[in-house]
C-alpha cells in the first residue's frame, strides 16, 4: 500500500463527531480521481476536504473550478495556503447540510467527496435536489452499510426511501471496497466508493409529496403500506388509491419496485391537482458513523 506523504492527521486532533478519518492511501485516491473522470470543463463540489488530499488531486487533474465545503475551521491552515495559490479553488466554511449549494457559482456538475459518514443520507437527499440544475454525477466514499442501503433492490430489508429515490432518478454503482487501513485514524467500519449518475425524474425532488410519501410509507417497516399511509396529508380512501396504482394495500414499502412508487405518486398527484404538500423534516437514515 502506498502512503500519501504528510497526511494522516499528524499534529491535528481529529474529532469523531465530524467523521474525521483522513484518506492516506494513494491507490484509493487514484481510483477515486480516475473514476471521477474530471475534464477541463468540470466544476466540482467537494464536501469535507479535511486536510485537502482529495482537493489537491482534483485540482491536479485539471478541473475548471472546485468548491470545497468544510465545517471544521481548525482545518484552515491546511486549506487556505492552497486556496491562496490556486484561483480555481473556492473554500466555503460551514455545515454542508445548511449551506445553499444551489447558489454556488460557477455551478457544479459533479460532486466528489470522502464525506463524514453521519450525514450521508441527508446530504445525498439535499444534493439530489440540484439534479434539475445539472449536478448529476456523484462519487462518494461512504460506510459499507450505507452502500448496501443505497443500492438495495425491492424486497430486501436494506431498502429505504433514498434508495427508492435513486432507483427512479438514475443508477448507483459500487466502485470499490476500502478497508479501515486506508484512513488515519482508522474508522471502525468498512468503507466503499459509490457512484451515482442521475438521468431522469428530477421534478420529483421539487415536490414534498414525493419525499413525504416515501418517508411515511417506510415509517414503520413492519406495518403494511395501507397502515403507514392512512392519515397522510388529507388524502382519503388509501385502499382505493393504492389499488388504483396497481398496488396491493397489504404489501410493505420495501416490496415495491421504483415503477410502482412512480405509479402511486402519479395517482396521488393527479388527485391532489396542484396542491402543495409540505416535505417532511430533513430525512435521516439509520444511525451510521465511523
Ligand atoms: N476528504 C478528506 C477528509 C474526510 S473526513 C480526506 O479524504 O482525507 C470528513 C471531513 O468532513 C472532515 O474534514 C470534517 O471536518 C468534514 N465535515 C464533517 N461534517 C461536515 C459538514 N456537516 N459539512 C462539511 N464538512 C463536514
Amino acid at each position: 500500500m502506498s502512503r500519501l506523504p504528510g497526511e494522516g492527521a499528524e499534529g491535528f486532533r481529529t474529532l469523531r463527531r465530524y467523521g474525521q478519518n483522513f484518506l492516506v492511501d494513494r491507490g484509493v485516491l487514484e481510483d477515486i480521481v480516475r473514476r471521477a473522470a474530471i475534464g477541463e470543463e468540470d466544476v466540482v463540489l467537494e464536501i469535507g476536504p479535511g486536510q485537502g488530499v482529495l482537493t489537491r488531486a482534483l485540482l491536479e487533474r485539471g478541473c475548471a473550478h472546485l468548491h470545497a465545503v468544510e465545517l471544521d475551521e481548525r482545518l484552515r491552515p491546511y486549506l487556505e495556503g492552497l486556496a491562496s495559490r490556486e484561483p480555481r479553488l473556492s473554500l466555503h466554511w460551514g455545515d454542508a447540510l445548511r449551506m445553499d449549494c444551489g447558489a454556488l457559482s460557477p455551478f457544479p456538475r459533479k460532486v466528489v467527496a470522502n464525506i463524514p459518514y453521519n450525514i450521508t443520507t441527508p446530504l445525498i437527499w439535499s444534493l439530489l435536489r440540484l439534479g434539475a440544475r445539472g449536478l448529476r454525477h456523484h462519487l462518494y466514499m461512504v460506510q459499507k452499510e450505507a452502500a448496501d442501503r443505497l443500492t438495495a433492490s425491492a424486497d430486501t430489508k436494506e431498502r429505504y426511501p433514498l434508495g427508492v429515490a435513486l432507483e427512479v432518478m438514475g443508477a448507483v454503482e459500487r466502485v470499490r471496497r476500502v478497508p479501515p487501513s486506508c484512513f488515519r485514524p482508522r474508522p471502525r467500519v468498512d468503507s466503499e466508493v459509490i457512484e451515482i449518475v442521475l438521468s431522469r425524474n428530477f421534478h420529483l425532488m421539487e415536490d414534498g409529496l414525493w419525499s413525504g410519501l416515501l418517508h411515511r410509507a417506510f415509517a414503520q417497516r413492519r406495518k403494511t403500506l395501507f397502515n403507514n399511509l392512512k392519515g397522510f396529508e388529507g388524502l382519503e380512501d388509501w385502499e382505493g388509491r393504492l389499488r388504483e396504482a396497481g398496488i396491493d394495500p397489504r404489501s410493505r414499502a420495501e416490496d415495491l419496485e421504483g415503477d410502482a412508487w412512480l405509479s402511486l405518486y402519479g395517482t396521488l398527484r393527479t388527485r391532489l391537482g396542484g396542491m402543495a404538500v409540505r416535505p417532511p423534516e430533513m430525512p435521516e437514515g439509520p444511525p451510521c458513523g465511523r
